[in-house]
C-alpha cells in the first residue's frame, strides 16, 4: 500500500508569513489548514502553527495511534518549536508558556462536527505564568478551567451518558453557583475558578481512573488523536453520510498559537468586512473592543466601537451622540490605534484583492501586535451581493461571466419585494411556520373571508385554503397565510403570480369561520388583530412588523442586461391579466407562455355569464351565454397583446372543472336561481351534479373543450378577433393557442380543428388574416410518452411540470401539503417536488417528451410553463434539455433570466 512507505511530509508549518501549503491543498491539507496557509504565505500575520495532513488521519485509521505518532513525532516537535522560536515563548513553561489551540479541519466545511480544544498546555504551575503574563488570574484561571472540560470532553470522553444527564462538568459548576446564589459563569470569582479546576480534576479522576494529563506533550497528543477519532464519530458519519463524503478522506488536524485579546489595553479583537455586506457599498468597516476576547463583540455585554473614523461617526449620528462624547469615549480605531488601523486597513485590501471578493476578517490586537485570525467570502444581502459584484466588475478585478455566476439567483427576490425593516424583526415574536409559498414582507389585520379584505386597510387573509372565488379578496389584501395547501396550491400560485407574500400550509393554525378566530398554540387571535408573514421564511409573526419599500438599484438593471448578453433560453412569464403581462415586460419577460383564462370568469361581472353557460340545459342555451362572455375575453385578450407589443403570447384554453364556477353556498344559490328564473332545486341539482370525486383528475383541461366544443370556439373566437383589432391600429401580436390537458393524440385532434375552423371562419368574416400557433401542454405522463405522435399535428409544446409532477409521483397538488412536511422531515423527499422539479423522476418525461416531440419536428418550439419555470436548479435543467423559453410568474423572470445566463455560461467552461 502506497501510504505504507514513508515518503511524504505529514506536517505542514505556517507563520511569519510564510507557509509550507497553500490553498490549492485543500485535500491534503483540509479547507482550514488550506486557507490558514494561504493568508501566511500571502502575508498576513496569522498566529502560526502547522496543519497534520489527512493523509496521517487515514494512516491512523489504518494502522492505528502508534504507528502514526512515530511517524509524525519528530515533523510534530519540530512544528512546535518553530511556533515557539515565532511567538517567543515555550510550551509548558511556567514564565513565558506557549499555549496552543488543536482543530479539525476536513477539506469541506462539516460544522460542529467534528472536535477543537483549546487553550492546550496549561497546567498547575503554567496557570501561574499565564497570570504573570496576562496580569489578569480571573481570566489565567477561567482558561484552564475551560481547558479542562473542553479536553475532558472531546479527549476524555467526559461527556453525558445519556440524552438526559447533563455534562458531568456543567452539573459541577451548576452545583457551586446553587451554593453561591448566582446564575452566570461571569459570576465566578477567582476562588470560584480555582475550585471548579480541583472540583472537574476530581471528576476527571473518579470517572476515567486516571488523573488529568499535566504534561503539556502529554495533553497535545491526546488532543491530535481525539481529532482523528472525531472523524468516526456518531456525528461526523452521519453528515458524511448524509453528503456523500467517503470516509477515505480523512480530517486534518490544526494546531495554532492561542493569541489573547484581553492582556489589557494594548489589546483587543474585532471582526471588520472589506465592503459594506448590508449595501455594498465599498467602505471598509467593522467594529472592534479593547481588552477583550472574540466572544465580547457578538455577546452584546459592551457595545463594541466602530473600526473607521467614517463608520464611528455614521454610528454617533444613528446612536445620536455627540461628536465630541464619541470622540472622547467611543473612537474608532484609526483614531485610538492609528498605526495597528493602517496595518489592518492594508491586510484588508490585499485579502480582498487576492480572493477578489468581498472578505469578512477577525482579528486580535495582542499587547500591540495585530494577527489576522480569519478571512472568508463575507454573506452578504442581495441588493450587497449585486452592488459588489457590478463594482469588482467595473473595477476590473472579475470578468462578465464571473459577475454572473457570482449571483445567489434566489437572493435577487429581496430586490423584489416589501422587506421587514431589520430592527423591527429583531423585536418581533414568531407564532408559527409555514410554507414560504411567495416572498417578501407583509404586515396588516387578519381577515378570513376574501370578501370582507377591504375592511382594514391592510389585511391579511388568512383561510384553511383559498379557491378562485377568493381572487379578488387575495388582490386586495397585502398577504396570504393558509393553513392547508403545498408550494403549488391556490393560494400559493396565485400569490407569486401577483407578487404578494403568502405563507401556505401552516399546520398548526387552527382556524374558525364561524367564531373567526385563529388559534396557535392555544393563544386565539381575533379578526382584525394585527399579524405579519415573511414569505421568503414562512414565518408569522405576531403583531405589526414594519416594512420598507425594496430599493431597485442601478446595478441590480446592469446585471439583467449583462444576463441577457449571455443567456440563450428566453425567459417569458405567467400572466392573466393586462397588469400582470406590464410588470412582467417592466421585469424583461420575453412573451407570455401561459395566461390561464379561467381566472378571467372569476371576475364578478363574468361569473354570471359563466354560471348561466354551465346551468344551461341546452346547446343554443349555452351558446347564448358564451356570446355575452365574447366581449370581455375579447377585450382582456386586446389588453394583455397590447402589454406584450410584438412578442409572443400563449393563451391556454378554459382548464378547471366546471364546478368551481357554481356557488356552494345557499344564498348565493338563490341569488343565482332569482337571476335565472329557474327553481332552487334546479341549480343545486346541477351542482350536485357537478360534484366530483376527484376533481384533479376529472371533467377538466380539453375534457371540457371536448365535451362543450362551444366553448373551445368562444375563446378562439375572442383571441383572433383580439389579434385582428389589434392588427388594425398596428400593433403586432403573436398568438399561441394552448390546450391543456392532452393525453390522447385524438383529443388534441378534436382541439385544433376546431381551433382552425373556426378562425378560418374568422378570417373569412374580416377578410383579414393573422398569423397564430396551435400547441399543447404536455401534463399528462401519457402525452409525454406520445409526444412524436402529438408533434406531428401541435405546432409547440409547453410542459405543464405542476399537473406532470402531480400524475408522475400520485400526488395530489391540493392534498400534498398534509404528507409532504413529514416526508421532507423525515427525508423521504429532500426537498418539495412541486417547487424544485424531480429531475431524476419527472425530469425524464420531460427529456423524452422533448426528444420524441423533436424527432418529428426538428424545431418544434418547446417550453414550460409550471411553477418550475422560475425555480433556479430546474431552470438549468430546462436549458439543458434543450427548451426554448421557461415561463415564470412576473416576479420571477429576473431570476430565471440570471439563471438562464448562468446554465449558458456554466455549459461552456
Ligand atoms: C401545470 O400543470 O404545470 C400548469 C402550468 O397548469 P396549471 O397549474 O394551471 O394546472
Ligand atoms: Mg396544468
Amino acid at each position: 500500500m502506497e501510504i505504507l512507505q514513508d515518503v511524504k511530509a505529514r506536517v505542514y508549518r505556517f507563520g511569519n508569513k510564510v507557509a509550507d501549503g497553500n490553498s490549492k491543498m485543500k485535500n491534503l491539507l483540509g479547507g482550514k489548514g488550506a486557507n490558514l496557509a494561504e493568508m501566511s504565505a500571502i502575508g498576513m500575520p496569522v498566529p502560526p502553527g502547522f496543519t497534520i495532513t489527512t493523509e496521517a488521519c487515514t494512516e491512523y485509521n489504518l494502522l492505528g495511534q502508534d504507528a502514526v505518532v512515530e511517524r509524525i513525532k519528530a515533523e510534530v516537535e519540530s512544528a512546535i518549536a518553530n511556533i515557539e522560536s515565532l511567538m517567543g515563548t515555550t510550551f509548558g513553561d511556567k514564565e513565558n508558556p506557549l499555549l496552543v489551540s488543536v482543530r479539525s479541519g476536513a477539506r469541506v466545511s462539516m460544522p460542529g462536527m467534528m472536535d477543537t480544544v483549546l487553550n492546550l498546555g496549561i497546567n498547575d504551575d503554567v496557570v501561574l505564568g499565564l497570570v504573570k503574563k496576562t496580569n489578569n488570574e480571573q481570566f489565567a484561571w477561567d482558561s484552564y478551567r475551560r481547558f479542562i472540560q473542553m479536553y475532558g470532553g472531546v479527549v476524555l470522553g467526559m461527556k453525558p451518558a445519556s440524552k438526559e444527564d447533563i455534562d458531568p462538568f456543567e452539573e459541577i459548576m451548576e452545583h457551586l453557583k446553587d451554593k453561591r446564589g448566582i446564575k452566570l459563569d461571569t459570576e465566578f470569582t477567582i476562588q470560584d475558578l480555582k475550585d471548579l479546576v480541583y472540583d472537574f480534576k476530581d471528576a476527571v479522576k473518579k470517572q476515567t481512573g486516571h488523573s488529568f494529563p499535566t504534561d503539556p506533550w502529554e495533553q497535545l497528543w491526546g488532543a491530535i488523536i481525539a481529532v482523528f477519532n472525531s472523524w468516526n464519530g456518531d456525528r461526523a458519519v452521519y453528515y458524511r453520510n448524509m453528503h456523500n463524503y467517503p470516509a477515505d478522506w480523512g480530517t486534518a488536524v490544526n494546531v495554532q498559537a492561542m493569541v489573547y485579546g484581553n492582556m489589557g489595553n494594548n489589546s483587543g479583537t474585532g471582526v471588520c468586512f472589506t465592503r459594506d455586506a448590508g449595501t455594498g457599498e465599498n467602505v471598509f468597516n467593522g467594529e472592534y473592543l479593547i481588552n477583550a476576547q472574540g466572544e465580547d463583540v457578538v455577546a452584546g455585554v459592551r457595545t463594541p466601537q466602530q473600526i473607521t473614523k467614517l463608520g464611528s461617526q455614521r454610528w454617533a449620528e444613528l446612536a445620536k451622540v455627540e461628536e465630541a462624547d464619541r470622540a472622547e469615549n467611543y473612537p474608532s480605531l484609526e483614531e485610538l490605534m492609528p498605526t495597528i488601523f493602517k496595518e489592518l486597513d492594508s491586510y484588508q485590501k490585499k485579502l480582498e484583492n487576492h480572493y477578489c471578493d468581498m472578505q469578512d476578517m477577525e482579528f486580535t490586537m495582542q499587547d500591540g501586535k495585530l494577527w489576522i485570525l480569519q478571512t472568508r467570502n463575507g454573506k452578504r444581502t442581495g441588493a450587497a451581493m449585486v452592488k459588489i459584484a457590478m463594482d469588482l466588475l467595473k473595477e476590473g478585478k472579475i470578468d462578465e461571466k464571473e459577475t454572473l455566476l457570482r449571483m445567489q439567483p434566489n437572493k435577487l427576490d429581496e430586490l423584489l419585494h416589501p422587506v421587514f425593516d431589520t430592527s423591527a424583526l429583531k423585536r418581533a415574536h414568531v407564532i408559527a411556520q409555514g410554507l414560504p409559498a411567495s416572498p417578501g414582507a407583509a404586515t396588516g389585520k387578519i381577515v378570513f373571508f376574501a370578501d370582507e379584505a377591504n375592511k382594514f386597510k391592510n389585511s391579511i387573509l388568512v383561510r384553511i385554503e383559498t379557491s378562485p372565488e377568493d381572487l379578488e379578496g387575495m388582490n386586495i389584501a397585502k398577504g396570504i397565510l393558509t393553513a392547508r395547501g403545498g408550494m403549488t396550491s391556490h393560494a400559493a400560485v396565485v400569490a407569486r403570480g401577483m407578487g404578494k407574500s403568502c405563507i401556505s400550509g401552516a399546520g398548526a393554525l387552527k382556524i374558525n369561520y364561524k367564531t373567526r378566530t385563529l388559534t396557535v398554540d392555544g393563544h386565539e387571535y381575533h379578526e382584525g388583530d394585527w399579524i405579519s408573514l415573511n414569505g421568503s421564511t414562512g414565518n408569522i409573526f405576531e403583531g405589526k412588523v414594519e416594512t420598507v419599500e425594496p430599493e431597485l438599484s442601478g446595478e441590480f438593471g446592469e446585471i439583467m442586461t449583462l444576463s441577457d448578453k449571455y443567456a440563450i433560453m428566453k425567459v417569458r412569464t405567467n400572466a392573466d391579466t393586462p397588469k400582470d403581462a406590464k410588470i412582467a415586460r417592466n421585469f424583461g419577460a420575453q412573451g407570455i407562455g401561459l395566461t390561464r383564462t379561467e381566472h378571467m370568469f372569476f371576475e364578478v361581472d363574468r361569473i354570471k355569464a359563466m354560471r348561466e353557460m354551465i346551468l344551461a340545459d341546452t346547446v343554443k342555451g349555452r351558446k347564448q351565454a358564451l356570446q355575452d362572455l365574447l366581449p370581455m375575453q375579447r377585450s382582456d385578450f386586446e389588453g394583455i397583446f397590447e402589454a406584450m407589443q410584438g412578442f409572443p403570447v400563449t393563451i391556454r384554453l378554459l382548464d378547471p372543472p366546471l364546478h368551481e364556477f357554481v356557488p356552494h353556498q345557499l344564498a348565493t344559490q338563490k341569488e343565482l336561481a332569482d337571476e335565472m328564473h329557474i327553481s332552487l332545486q334546479a341549480v343545486k341539482n346541477k351542482v350536485a351534479e357537478l360534484e366530483e370525486f376527484n376533481p384533479m383528475l376529472g371533467h377538466r383541461g380539453c375534457r371540457l373543450g371536448n365535451t362543450y366544443p362551444e366553448i373551445t370556439e368562444m375563446q378562439t373566437r375572442a383571441i383572433i378577433e383580439a389579434a385582428i383589432n389589434l392588427k388594425a391600429k398596428g400593433i403586432v401580436c403573436i398568438p399561441e393557442i394552448m390546450v391543456p390537458l392532452v393525453g390522447t393524440v385524438k383529443e388534441f385532434e378534436y382541439q385544433e380543428q376546431i381551433i382552425r375552423s373556426t378562425a378560418a371562419k374568422i378570417f373569412e368574416e374580416r377578410n383579414d388574416t393573422v398569423e397564430f400557433l396551435v400547441g399543447t401542454m404536455i401534463e399528462i405522463p401519457r402525452a409525454a410518452l406520445m409526444a412524436d405522435k402529438i408533434a406531428e399535428l401541435a405546432d409547440f409544446f409547453s410542459f405543464g411540470t405542476n399537473d406532470l409532477t402531480q400524475m408522475t409521483f400520485g400526488y395530489s397538488r391540493d392534498d400534498a401539503g398534509k404528507f409532504l412536511p413529514i416526508y421532507i422531515e423525515k427525508g423521504i423527499l429532500k426537498v418539495d417536488p412541486f417547487e424544485v422539479l424531480d429531475q431524476e423522476g419527472v425530469g425524464q418525461l420531460v427529456k423524452m417528451g422533448t426528444e420524441r416531440g423533436r424527432s418529428v419536428k426538428q424545431h418544434l418550439k418547446v417550453g414550460i410553463c409550471g411553477e418550475h419555470g422560475g425555480e433556479p436548479s430546474s431552470v438549468e435543467f430546462f436549458y439543458n434539455t434543450g427548451m426554448d423559453y421557461v415561463s415564470c410568474s412576473p416576479y420571477r423572470v429576473p431570476i430565471a433570466r440570471l439563471v438562464s445566463a448562468q446554465a449558458a455560461i456554466k455549459a461552456t467552461v
